[in-house]
């Protein structure tokens, strides 16, 4: 055999359509650990385990048979001490001096299939970790939807409390607290942009009487009906508030004093049209608009003063509070 074929980079062998060896050269069987003369006119296959024989059986020949030729075949031989030998299989068929010989070249595979396994569990362990990364993910995106629905839900409740805490329980109307920030609101308000605004103090006219007579459950509804009537009455802009007990207080933004005893008056008559329930009551309003001097406790006062006197003029009477 040529040199350069016997000791090529690659083994290569050379058989009959048989499979009985006829070349070999000294690369593979170097790779097999065979002798030159142990294998010449022997069957290849004593060079294969009985799994690689039926695949040799039932891939190559067929193969060769129908195509004339096997590229890049997966295959291993087995060496003398019975070891795998993994090799990347080129055959090719002839004619050679009227005889049919089959060509092969076997390229040793032990590197490749190590790299190969090590691409393999690299991508394993890459998929673990996507794996892993995805399912943190999704618990992340659970989590965040549970905190966005319990952040929701802090502040719905948080608005609740808000709500209650700013609400009259009898009356469902806006208690002193609120109307007291509200005030100050209208007076930072005035003072920086000059806006007129008004508020009104509306008291019930002999209402112990109707405790007295009715009993105080009545008296409670009594509440709650004119709570509502004034409420009906009012813009949306007024801040409607139980000051206390039978008493209640109307912010009035942007009503100077003429349109103020306007309201005043729609409250008190439409009071006086309106039964509650089968009782006709009066009320008596004091009013006062804020003036730059003024504080939220001297405005009070001066609609207090001006309550007073509708309540010492005969009552059912708005009277506007006069310096
Ligand atoms: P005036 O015309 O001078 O205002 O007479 P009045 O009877 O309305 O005034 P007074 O201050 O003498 O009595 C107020 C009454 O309001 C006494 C109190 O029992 C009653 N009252 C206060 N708060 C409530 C309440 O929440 N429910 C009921 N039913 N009555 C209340
Ligand atoms: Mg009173
Ligand atoms: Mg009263």
């Amino acid at each position: 055999m040529d040199t350069l074929l016997n000791e090529a980079p690659c083994g290569y062998f050379s058989i009959t359509a048989k499979g009985q060896v006829q070349a070999v050269n000294q690369t593979l069987l170097t790779m097999l650990g065979y002798d030159r003369e142990e294998l010449l006119e022997r069957h290849i296959e004593l060079t294969m385990s009985v799994t690689n024989k039926m695949f040799f059986h039932t891939c190559f020949y067929p193969y060769i048979q129908l195509y004339g030729q096997v590229n890049e075949m997966y295959f291993s031989f087995r060496t003398k001490d019975g070891k795998e030998l993994p090799v990347l299989l080129n055959g090719i068929r002839r004619e050679r001096d009227g005889v049919t010989v089959i060509d092969c070249v076997a390229l040793e595979m032990r590197k490749r299939i190590e790299h190969e396994k090590d691409i393999m569990q690299t991508k394993q362990r890459l998929e673990a970790l996507y794996q892993e990364t995805n399912e943190a993910n999704q618990r992340l995106e659970l989590l965040h939807v549970q905190y966005e629905k319990k952040q929701q839900e802090l502040l719905e409740l948080n608005e609740k409390l808000e709500m209650l805490a700013s609400t009259d329980p009898l009356t469902g109307l806006k208690n002193r607290r609120f109307f007291q920030e509200q005030l100050q609101k209208c007076i930072a308000k005035s003072q920086e942009t000059g806006e007129v605004f008004s508020l009104c103090i509306i008291d019930i006219d002999r209402f112990k009487s109707i405790n007295d007579t009715y009993g105080h459950p009545v008296g409670d509804l009594v509440l709650s009906q004119l709570a509502e009537l004034l409420q009906k009455q009012s813009a949306e802009d007024s801040v409607v508030a139980r000051f206390g007990g039978e008493e209640f207080v109307i912010l009035l933004p942007r009503l100077d004093q003429e349109q103020t005893l306007l309201v005043a008056e729609r409250y008190r008559s439409a009071t006086e049209s309106t039964p509650l329930g089968e009782l006709q009551i009066t009320v008596s309003i004091g009013a006062a608009t804020y003036l730059p001097e003024d504080t939220d406790q001297s405005l009070l006062q001066q609609a207090d003063q001006a309550l007073y006197l509708s309540k010492n003029n005969g009552r059912n009477r708005v009277t506007f509070y006069n310096a």
